[in-house]
């Protein structure tokens, strides 16, 4: 049985709402999911209620940008499992994020007002709902109003690191963010570890270890864009050093059409015993 712990809905940057995307994993025949959205818990709940008349595990997830000093398009996210939804630092600070995602969805308004877009926040609201507003939110509604021709254009265009209509997003640092995990009860996961950037082994390596000190507990080893040959990679590293391993699709639907849920983009295969193990240490920092 396939599993994927890495998935958004509409509660972030998705388009599913979590009940569809129960539905949806279970016609894929995925027996785990995680929901891990962006900076929100708030869809966990219909997703648990809805998954709970069937066979599908939902485990409770988010996913957290990190502020790590990384350069250009270099980004450290992690995902946190197995955490209480309910716990009031966790709530308070999701809040406080998404608050200032709003905050800078107006201002990557204001600055594509400036680039000539005729696009106003309340039609972002439109789009966004009550979602935790992201770029893709702001790319889709382009998108609607004929203004580009696809998601990636806007991002290459205007909204990547070092385009015009870029604004920063607020983010944790690494170590209040793994304590905010832990302290929910939850596993700190390092999500899609491609994204560090780095280039060769030796200094991604030092890096997991450095992660591993702060109290990372585990590395996302499957993930769609990562080959084989990095998969196993840190498969073997995660082994080695006594680190848990995670593996999920990023699944977001329209966002990213070309990924399909436990799949990937065709080559991924997550298998159950990942989830097995990671729900054999998922009490590692739950109160008695
Ligand atoms: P934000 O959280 O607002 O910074 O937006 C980041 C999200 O945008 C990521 O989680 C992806 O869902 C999406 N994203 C980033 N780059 C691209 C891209 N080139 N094409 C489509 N979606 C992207
Ligand atoms: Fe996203
Ligand atoms: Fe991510
Ligand atoms: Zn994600």
């Amino acid at each position: 049985m396939a599993i994927d712990l890495h998935m958004h809905t509409n509660f972030s940057d998705g388009n599913l709402t979590p009940g569809e995307l129960v539905d949806l994993s279970i016609k894929k025949k995925l027996s785990v999911i995680a929901i891990t959205d962006h900076d929100e818990v708030g869809g966990l709940l219909t997703a648990q209620e809805q998954a709970n008349k069937t066979g599908l595990k939902v485990v409770n997830g988010v996913e957290l940008s990190i502020d790590y000093g990384l350069k250009g398009k270099s980004h450290l996210h992690l995902v946190g499992l197995f955490l209480d939804p309910e716990n009031d630092e966790l709530v308070s600070t999701l809040r406080m994020l998404k608050n200032a995602r709003t905050e800078r969805a107006r201002q990557i308004i204001m600055k594509l007002n400036r680039l000539g877009f005729d696009v106003s926040f309340a039609e972002l609201l439109e789009v966004a709902g009550t979602a935790s507003i992201g770029r893709p939110h702001i790319a889709k509604l382009l998108l609607d109003k004929k203004m580009v021709n696809t998601i990636s254009q806007v991002f290459q265009k205007y909204l990547a690191h070092g385009c015009p209509a870029h604004v920063p997003k607020k983010k944790l640092t690494i170590q209040p963010a793994i304590d905010l995990i832990h302290g929910a009860g939850g596993l700190a996961i390092l999500a899609h570890p491609i994204s560090l950037g780095y280039q060769t082994y030796i200094p991604l390596g030092e890096e997991l270890l450095r992660l591993r000190d702060l109290g990372l507990d585990g590395i996302e080893a499957f993930y769609s864009s990562h080959d084989r040959y990095f998969t196993q990679w840190l498969l073997d590293f995660a082994r080695k050093e006594n680190m848990l391993i995670s593996g999920g699709s990023d699944f977001h639907g329209e966002v990213k059409p070309d990924i399909k849920p436990g799949r990937g983009y065709g080559n991924l295969f997550i298998p159950v015993e990942i989830y097995e193990n990671l729900l054999a240490h998922s009490s590692r920092y739950q109160a008695a």
